[in-house]
């Protein structure tokens, strides 16, 4: 069967690099209010921050750097919602503050809120017209509204299907049918029942390339709504419920992780449980002597080729597979104590797998001594 893994497209954080966004320059300097939690945010130490800001905010409510800070210390914790309100705030108490109204259009697109990441940033746009990374995003995402503003939607309480028209309703049917199932089921193997509804995407072959800019290798993606490239989808139904199901286990691990989970744990625990069928792994990694150290597949597959993809996801599937006969029940909380901070080997170690042995039982599969 053809190889139908796909990606994460965004990493949860890569989208802070994407703009002008910054810590302010006054905040290097010490001058801003609560100095201490700016350099926590510098140093990494995102719920120092998060708390330091929250106390300060307690004194002074109406401060709006404050509630930008809290709103970035939220977003690299990985709570949007969270995010999304506080730089609300922070732009309804200066609704010239560029940096707040750029990261919280960012905040609301990772979000899935197309709605309110556009009207926030078009007010970007015109704070600052000259700057070409606003208008450029900007740009994307008109295109991609103007897409799905052609769209059909089929709304459920737990998904919500858009396609371009009648002929995608089946595939959407079945879609919406897969998602229903393998939410229990997947559910029920990360302990992690996501309660928002998780909108999904069904693109031509074409729009799905042109809005991800997905490597050619890609069968979906996952940036805080599923897209599925689905032309003639229905010549092979297997292959789109593998894919359907793939993603759906990165919006879940999200939900347990929304930070910290390296990716060959969340492509792996997505490639692992998309199927009962491992077969094209097992080939893989018989067909090529070449191998990816596990500190490689830690940031993301997007920078390799098809045939280094193949084998980074296989890999994976090693270890996913690895992950979830160790911990068993525990799957989720060890996702869990990633979004909090921890490491892999913390987590491992907590939960009574030694990290060593395990890394061992690993290389033994991908048949490295
Ligand atoms: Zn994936």
């Amino acid at each position: 069967m053809p190889f139908v893994s796909s990606r994460t497209i965004v990493a949860s954080l890569a989208l802070l690099a994407l703009t002008a966004v910054t810590l302010p320059a006054q905040a290097q300097e010490g001058d801003m209010p609560a100095s201490a939690a700016w350099a926590a945010l510098q140093q990494g130490d995102n719920t120092k921050a998060a708390s330091i800001f929250r106390e300060e905010l307690d004194r002074s409510p109406r401060n709006a750097w404050l509630h930008f800070g809290a709103g970035y210390a939220a977003l690299r914790l990985g709570r949007s919602d969270a995010a999304i309100s506080s730089l609300k705030r922070a732009v309804e108490y200066n609704p010239r503050f560029l940096q707040a109204l750029v990261l919280l259009s960012q905040a609301a697109y990772q979000s899935a809120d197309l709605d309110l990441a556009l009207r926030t940033m078009e007010k970007a746009a015109a704070l600052a017209p000259g700057n070409p990374d606003i208008a450029r995003q900007l740009a994307e995402w008109r295109v991609e509204s103007e897409l799905h503003e052609r769209f059909e939607e089929r709304a459920g309480v737990r998904f919500k299907v858009l396609f371009e028209g009648p002929a995608e309703k089946a595939i959407s049917d079945r879609v919406a049918a897969v998602l229903e199932s393998a939410y229990w089921t997947i559910g029920k193997t990360l302990n992690t029942y996501p309660g928002e509804t998780l909108t999904v995407i069904l693109y031509s072959n074409q729009q799905f390339q042109d809005i991800t800019r997905a490597p050619a290798w890609a069968g979906g993606g996952y940036d805080g709504r599923i897209r599925l490239p689905v032309g003639g989808a229905l010549r092979s139904p297997k292959s789109l419920d593998r894919v359907v199901t793939h993603e759906l286990v990165h919006a879940i691990v999200r939900t347990a992780a929304p930070t910290g989970a390296p990716t060959w744990v969340n492509e792996g625990l997505a490639s692992y449980l998309e199927s009962s069928d491992h077969t094209w792994a097992t080939r893989a990694l018989r067909a090529s002597s070449s191998r990816i150290p596990l500190s490689a597949l830690a940031d993301g597959f997007d920078r390799f080729d098809g045939d280094t993809a193949l084998i980074a996801y296989a890999e994976s599937l090693v270890a996913g597979r690895l992950l979830c006969e160790r911990l068993g029940p525990h799957v989720g909380t060890f996702l869990q104590m990633l979004g909090s901070g921890h490491t892999v080997d913390q987590a491992l170690s907590t939960l009574n797998v030694q990290p060593e042995t395990f890394y061992g039982e690993w290389r033994r599969r991908i048949g490295v001594q």
